[in-house]
């Protein structure tokens, strides 16, 4: 009797672990996104009971993804996830924004399947690269029973999507869960969960997913600074409807305010930010700080992230603000 193996979809978008070194032997000199994700594939091992298909959705440093790299990708994972026969898919990834398109997948398309984003901080064609050992780690997530949603495997660690965020320049375990910790580890002796798999809450409707992937612009949400000395004149500029007009850019919908501690902000840009709500620009308030997040009291002028990161909270924002997503945000 024939076995069906069950299908794992590896898309890939870039980053380093697609990068190549013009010289291996001093690899810290590299181009991202250079190498195919099929051939990023050759020589890793594949889960028993598993094939391996690979698609090339994009081929860039994650610095530069674009509207278009995420429309694309929703699409594929929307796609894959979608056939009886996949039970996974990973992603290789660039590492800078890997936590915004982890957040931007969960969000939309909130998986019951395993959605796998991987990384390195090495280039491909270091002699230490540690791409391999982290693609064939989230082949192992992607294949395991019962995993679900947005996961992100990098130096044997798993993290899920809301809590997952970029904390080291250079280190190859890159990446930390703040103080919920990570998910999970995995190596040589297997995958041990400290925590359950991400819930996958509501996935927008597969017409919703096509509408946002069709869209020709999001709604612009920028982030700004809290800091000692800060002034308003950034959120004015920001505000003024003769610069935008002049840089041809849609008017601010949104503004996150990475804020000093608990989310507290200079009086002065907190002025700012107050004139720009009652210009109807929705105002959320995150932190600087790495982890501890911000808490409300309620008295607050403005919305905290509920957790997320400036980065992430910017990701949300942004998806509440696009119409016909009101019951969401509220
Ligand atoms: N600049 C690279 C990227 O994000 C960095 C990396 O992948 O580590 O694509």
């Amino acid at each position: 009797m024939q076995v069906r193996l069950e299908k794992i979809v590896v898309l890939g978008t870039g980053g380093t672990i697609a990068g190549l070194a013009g010289d291996p032997a001093h690899s810290r000199h590299y181009v991202a996104a250079q190498k195919p994700v099929a051939d990023l594939l050759g020589g890793v091992a594949v889960p028993a009971g598993s094939e391996v298909l690979s698609e090339q959705v994009a081929q860039v440093d994650s610095k530069d993804i674009d509207l278009a790299v995420w429309q694309r990708l929703l699409l594929r994972c929307q796609y894959w996830l979608a056939q009886d026969d996949v039970r996974g898919v990973v992603i290789t990834h660039g590492t800078d924004t890997l936590e915004e398109t982890a957040l931007l997948l969960q969000s939309v398309l909130a998986p019951a399947k395993p959605v796998v984003l991987t990384c390195a901080m090495r280039p491909a064609n270091a002699p230490d690269a540690d791409g391999p050992r982290n693609l064939a780690d989230a082949l192992q997530v992607a294949a395991c029973v019962g995993a679900q949603g947005v996961i992100v495997v990098c130096a044997g660690q798993i993290h899920a999507a809301a809590e997952v965020q970029k904390v080291h320049t250079s280190r190859l375990d890159a990446f930390g869960s703040g103080d919920a910790g990570p998910l999970g580890r995995i190596g040589p002796d297997g995958m041990q969960l400290a925590r359950e798999w991400p819930r996958c809450g509501k996935a927008w409707s597969a017409p919703d997913v096509q509408a946002l992937a069709a869209r020709t612009a999001w709604p612009r949400v920028e982030v700004v600074y809290s800091h000692a000395l800060a002034s308003g004149a950034l959120v004015d500029a920001l505000l003024d409807a003769e610069v935008t007009r002049r840089l041809g850019v849609p008017p601010v919908q949104g503004l996150v305010v990475a804020g000093t501690g608990n989310g507290t902000v200079h009086h002065a840009l907190h002025d700012a930010l107050q004139r720009a709500a009652a210009a109807g620009v929705h105002v959320v308030r995150a932190t600087r700080c790495a982890a501890g997040g911000v808490s409300s009291t309620g008295e607050e002028a403005f919305p905290d992230s509920r957790g997320l990161s400036p980065a992430k909270a910017r990701v949300a924002l942004m998806l509440s603000l696009l119409p016909g997503q009101r019951a969401r945000r509220d």
